[in-house]
This record gives C-alpha cells, sequence and structure tokens, in this order.
C-alpha cells in the first residue's frame, strides 16, 4: 500500500501529459447540467475510453451555443445537423442544451466530438471513423448494463 502511495506522485511526474488523462479520468469539467447527467457522461465517456479527452463539456443555451459558434467562428448549419461542436485548441465540448434527446442521443454525438479529438481533425470524415470504435464500446456498456439489470430482476 505504501509503496502505491509512493508510487502515484513519482509516476505523475513522469508521465506525458495524455498518459496523466489516461490515468485521472476527471480532469475534465462538465458544465451546465445536474450531477445526474454529469454521472451519466462520465460513464459513456470512461465506456469509449477516448484516446484524447476533452478539457471541458459545456451544455448551453441555444443561443449562447450560436454566440459561441460564432465566438470560435465555426459554420454551424441551421438545419438539424448541429448538436454540439467542439473547439479543438481549447479541447472545449459545446452542446446545445435545448437538442438534448436522452443519454443514446448524448452518447452517439458526444462520441463523434471525441473523434474530433482524438483525430484533432476538423474533418467530419475523421471524427466518424474515431467515432465508430467508440459507438461500439458505448453499445458494450449499454448490454452490460442491461444484463445487470435483468439479474437483479430475476432474484
Ligand atoms: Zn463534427
Amino acid at each position: 500500500m505504501k509503496l502505491t502511495i509512493w508510487l502515484v506522485p513519482f509516476f505523475l511526474a513522469i508521465a506525458p501529459a495524455a498518459q496523466i488523462q489516461a490515468i485521472n479520468n476527471d480532469v475534465y469539467t462538465v458544465q451546465g447540467v445536474t450531477a445526474e447527467r454529469e454521472a451519466v457522461i462520465r460513464r459513456q465517456i470512461q465506456a469509449m475510453q477516448p484516446r484524447v479527452l476533452p478539457y471541458r463539456i459545456r451544455f448551453v443555451p441555444h443561443w449562447q451555443y450560436l454566440y459561441a459558434a460564432k465566438v470560435y467562428q465555426l459554420h454551424v448549419p441551421t438545419g438539424m445537423g448541429s448538436k454540439m461542436f467542439t473547439h479543438l485548441p481549447t479541447r472545449s465540448v459545446f452542446v446545445d442544451a435545448d437538442r438534448y434527446d436522452g443519454q443514446e442521443w448524448l452518447g452517439h454525438w458526444l462520441a463523434h466530438e471525441l473523434g474530433h479529438l482524438a483525430t484533432n481533425s476538423a474533418s467530419e470524415e475523421d471524427a466518424e471513423r474515431a467515432a465508430l470504435e467508440y459507438r461500439k464500446r458505448l453499445q458494450k456498456l449499454r448490454t452490460s448494463s442491461a444484463e445487470r439489470k435483468t439479474l437483479v430482476g430475476s432474484r
């Protein structure tokens, strides 16, 4: 036990930043959501094991979402396409809170944004390619929690 305590700060001191994040999964902040929804987000991100974590995930009302997009000079299409975007230099994921449509919706699109971060690319194709693997892992999380429910229910 003592050895472990000693080893952790030692390892943190020599590990590059990316590895520190892999160890400490809670380094990012989630803003603008209830504690319950934040827990869901953290569970989903943990299940996806993204190569690169965001620094922050911000849920904002629609008008603020559009404003943020404008500040970051992003083109946000007015149609159905836009629910979230990632500002790569600050690794910030903005979510249009008014578009929130349940956990599955959230996981699906978070995978896309994490894809942008993993590839460090603004290209939708690159993001989707990385998102495929993340969505598979999410699917596994859903399957295992469904199984747990069945077990609890049959007791
Ligand atoms: Zn995208």
